[in-house]
């Protein structure tokens, strides 16, 4: 035991040593230190069986939290923020993921595209930073029809995913491309009807949008949706599942995690049917607690991976997935 430690204090002086500069060499000027802004390239990746899982960072964005919640006990959304060393505004994510299997490439969701400002529309630079181009994929699968989830299939007027075909939930598709329906939305989600038009038209023009009912069954192999109401008409969660494994994708679920793991009923202004949607919540987390489910969610802090717990002193909490190297 000595001995070893003797030979490893050795090591380590000599490690020192041959790390100072030689006498008379000319040290390297010192690069000047300065604070650089950035992040790494916005992407995260891991494997769920014969499924490799992306996720793709299309931006953040400062979300008045307190003003948007709805439902809360007086002082709530203050003291669970507080919990988290958090405090509204919060920096809110936009988070979309890649699914790879073989040569079949899958996008949930888009991003905001323009509709953000530079608040949004990093999901190309994050797509092309793990790897692959728009032009790569084949089907993309909608949450629902809001801005920072459809926003992303469109920049400057063109289609971004040339070979894509759209799958989006019938319910949903029908609600938000007839303007007609405008009267059963608040003022904040009415300007939804004309970005949701404007982002599907060229998929629609090429024919490649295509409508599901979430009635449980594959859409492609590996991949189903299921209806979670209440946010937007036709929200719809997707489960993607291989052998004794399943990630279950979703979109609006969740705003603020801080507040709605603890507290399910607090709800949030951007909501078509608040009650709707909160049951949504609360059966998908029962359903995702059962099942030992990964989630893959749009607004968590990126890469918006992890599972959900149940216990004092929470009601449910965000457990983030451990760091890989996917190796
Ligand atoms: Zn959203």
């Amino acid at each position: 035991m000595m001995h070893k430690t003797h030979t490893l204090a050795a090591a380590l002086l000599l490690a020192v040593a041959s790390a100072l500069p030689m006498a008379g060499m000319a040290a390297e000027p010192a690069a000047a230190a300065v604070q650089q802004p950035q992040q790494a390239p916005g992407f995260y990746r891991m494997q769920l069986g014969t499924f490799q899982v992306t996720a793709l960072l299309d931006g953040t964005h400062l979300f008045p939290v307190d003003q948007l919640l709805l439902g809360a006990r007086p002082g709530e959304v203050d003291r669970l923020l507080a919990q988290q060393y958090l405090k509204a505004p919060v920096e809110g994510m936009i988070n979309a993921f890649l699914i790879v299997q073989g040569d079949r490439v899958m996008l949930v969701d888009t991003g905001a595209g323009d509709l953000y400002g530079a608040e949004g529309g990093g999901l190309v630079a994050a797509l092309r930073a793990s790897g692959h181009g728009p032009a790569d994929v084949d089907d993309i699968f909608i949450t629902h029809l809001h801005e920072d989830h459809a926003g992303g299939l469109l920049r400057d007027g063109k289609a971004v995913f040339p070979n894509a075909t759209v799958h989006v939930a019938k319910r949903e598709f029908d609600f938000w491309t007839n303007s007609r329906n405008q009267d059963q939305v608040g003022p904040l989600q009415r300007p939804f009807f004309a970005a949701a038009q404007s982002v599907l038209a060229p998929y629609r023009a090429a024919g490649r949008v295509q409508t599901f009912e979430p009635a449980g069954q594959d859409l492609v192999p590996g991949l189903r949706a299921l209806p979670a109401p209440g946010h937007t008409p036709g929200h719809s969660v997707y489960l993607l599942h291989d052998a004794d494994q399943a990630m279950l994708f979703w979109g609006d679920t969740v705003h603020v995690a801080a507040v709605q793991f603890d507290d399910p009923q607090v709800a949030i202004r951007y909501d078509w049917q608040s009650t709707q949607a909160i049951a949504s919540r609360d059966a998908l987390y029962q359903q995702a607690v059962a099942n030992g489910w990964w989630i893959a969610a749009a607004h968590i802090s990126f890469p918006g991976i992890g599972h959900i717990a149940e216990g004092a002193p929470y009601q449910y909490r965000w457990v983030p997935a451990n760091y890989t190297l996917n190796r």
